[in-house]
């Protein structure tokens, strides 16, 4: 089945009524890359930089940083790419920036870090814009933010790192488009003013879950609590897939549930047409993509949200799935 999987790899992935959707990489590291993205995905649509500073024993200088995101450009041979800047803390620490609190899911993450350490942030913006030139492939992606300001901030940081390659560095480069990760359940509610503040959003569909249902995505004791087919999360999932269609901002889903096939079926009958996934994932979901009817998962998902819980909504799908068979 893996081969007859890996033969439509190459196809693009549309249901069978004839809708599109594009399917990413999730990535971190170089290797294989190339490869992976040349197996038949439409572009990277995370690219976790947090990956190699992990690899470091340092913080990367700007030219380190420079050289690796050229390579993962370069990779992608021309098809858009998501960068995401620094996302360490929580489940993600550096070796050689320890950082000791009793929450760290609740802690200090992802954006508030670089903004609190502007010398840092301003190296990985400015690495980024030298590697991104003059092309549109480059988009930048900010983590866990909570709240406009925090959005405002960063924004002001990316012109002062524009600012300074324009004085800098005799090198045309281009602004690139902008978006945020919505993982903070906060911003579901304030869609409408992060359209006015960026291109796009990415759904971080792991800590959406987690701060929606108050579960540790770690803890192997509540591990069972942690459920992105809880209905409560699909509802969710779809407004925001709503609200930023109403206030037209692009959005994909970049967590586990957009590369597990039950995942990926709700999150394209809600409407998602961009999905970003481990390399493993994208075969089977293509292959099952080219196989269902967008029309038919709508009222899939229609019974699914009813459901009183995840297990019920898994049974579902699965039941649909089987049928299929
Ligand atoms: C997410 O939270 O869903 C996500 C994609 O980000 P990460 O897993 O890197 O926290
Ligand atoms: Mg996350």
């Amino acid at each position: 089945l893996q081969r007859q999987y890996a033969q439509e790899l190459s196809l693009p992935a549309a249901t069978l009524d004839g809708e599109r959707i594009r399917l990413y990489l999730n990535a971190g590291l170089l290797s294989g890359l190339a490869t992976e993205i040349a197996e038949g995905a439409d572009g990277i649509g995370l690219y976790r930089t947090e990956i190699p500073f992990m690899l470091q024993q340092r913080f990367p200088s700007e030219s380190e940083q420079i050289k690796v995101y050229r390579q993962v450009l370069a990779a992608a041979s021309g098809r858009p790419v998501v960068m995401r800047t620094l996302d360490v803390g929580g489940d993600k620490p550096l070796p050689y920036f320890p950082i000791n609190e009793d929450n760290p899911f609740l802690g200090w993450r992802g954006i508030r870090l670089s903004l609190d350490h502007p010398e840092l942030f301003l190296v990985q913006l400015r690495a980024m814009l030298q590697a991104g030139g003059c092309g549109e492939q480059l988009r930048i992606l900010l983590p866990m933010v909570s709240s406009l300001d925090e959005i405002d901030q960063a924004l002001g940081y990316l012109d002062q790192a524009y600012m300074e390659l324009k004085v800098d560095v005799n090198q045309d480069i281009t602004r690139p488009k902008i978006g945020i990760m919505l993982e903070v359940p906060a911003l579901l509610y304030q869609l409408n003013e992060v359209a006015q503040r960026v291109d796009f959003v990415s759904v971080g569909s792991n800590d959406l879950t987690q701060y929606l249902l108050a579960v540790d995505r770690n803890n192997p004791r509540v591990s069972s609590l942690f459920d992105s087919y809880h209905p409560g999360i699909l509802r969710a999932l779809k407004r925001a897939w709503f609200d930023c269609e109403k206030f037209k901002l692009d959005v994909s889903v970049c967590g586990e549930l957009a590369g597990e096939p039950m995942g990926a079926l709700l999150l394209v009958a809600m409407g998602y047409e961009q999905l970003s996934m481990n390399q493993g994932s994208l075969a089977r979901i293509n292959y099952l993509l080219r196989r269902v009817s967008k029309s038919e998962l709508k009222c899939l998902l229609e019974q699914a949200l009813k459901l009183a819980n995840g297990g019920q909504v898994r049974q579902l799908v699965t039941e649909y799935l089987n049928a299929r068979n």
